[in-house]
């Protein structure tokens, strides 16, 4: 099923530490679960797109999942919020996209991520307590993001994330990843137990000390 581009609306963009940007943010039509998913396009992401259809290099593209705590509270439980400001600025220096996914929790809401954080802080990883909810360890489905690349036009990307999932797929829906590229580490005394889950149980590339 194919989506097409709803809206486009430029927004400036001016982060906690004076970081600033200016998006092209896109709504659509057709995505496949009905979600208000955003793309943002940063950086000079129309010349990205066309070195692309000339067998150039990939625009950079991250699917961003939205974390409520993380992105706009500055949770420290987990590395949502570093990684959002880090990706931006990176797919801004490159020309690229950032998909920002309204999949709070890896697909289980924001209630449900709140009630795992207190079986977390009973002794479950994070992935155990999603199970023990009832939910499944990831219920994101990344259909929709190769909707939305469709729609502006680009079947080929390199991947800013730590999380083979999202690459295969990706793969798996007809979008072809040149290359993984890994966020930069975010650790902290909060954040490290989830960390180590997410590198230990699916394979996450982060580098930990
Ligand atoms: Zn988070």
């Amino acid at each position: 099923m194919a989506a097409s581009i709803r809206s486009r609306v430029t927004v400036p963009l001016t982060f906690a530490d004076g970081y600033s940007t200016v998006a092209e943010v896109m709504t659509f039509r057709g995505l496949d679960d009905d979600s208000e998913h955003l793309l943002l396009a940063l950086g000079d992401w129309e010349d990205a797109v066309v070195c692309a259809e000339m067998g150039g290099e990939a625009p950079l593209v991250r699917p961003h999942s939205e974390c409520l705590t993380g992105d706009v509270l500055g949770s420290e439980r987990c590395d949502c919020g570093p990684q959002l400001r880090e990706a931006v600025e990176r797919i801004a220096d490159a020309g690229g996209f950032l998909l920002y996914l309204r999949q709070e929790g890896r697909g289980i809401g924001l209630y449900a991520k709140l009630d795992a954080y207190a079986l977390q802080d009973s002794g479950l990883d994070t992935y155990e307590a999603n199970v023990a909810l009832g939910h499944g360890e990831d219920e994101r489905d990344y259909t929709a993001v190769a909707q939305m690349l469709d729609a502006v036009g680009v079947g080929r990307i390199r991947l800013l994330s730590n999380n083979p999932d999202k690459a295969s797929q990706l793969a798996a829906l007809g979008v072809q990843v040149d290359e993984q590229v890994p966020t930069r580490v975010h650790l902290t005394d909060a954040n490290a137990r989830y960390l180590t889950a997410k590198v230990e149980h699916t394979g996450h590339l982060i580098a930990l000390p």
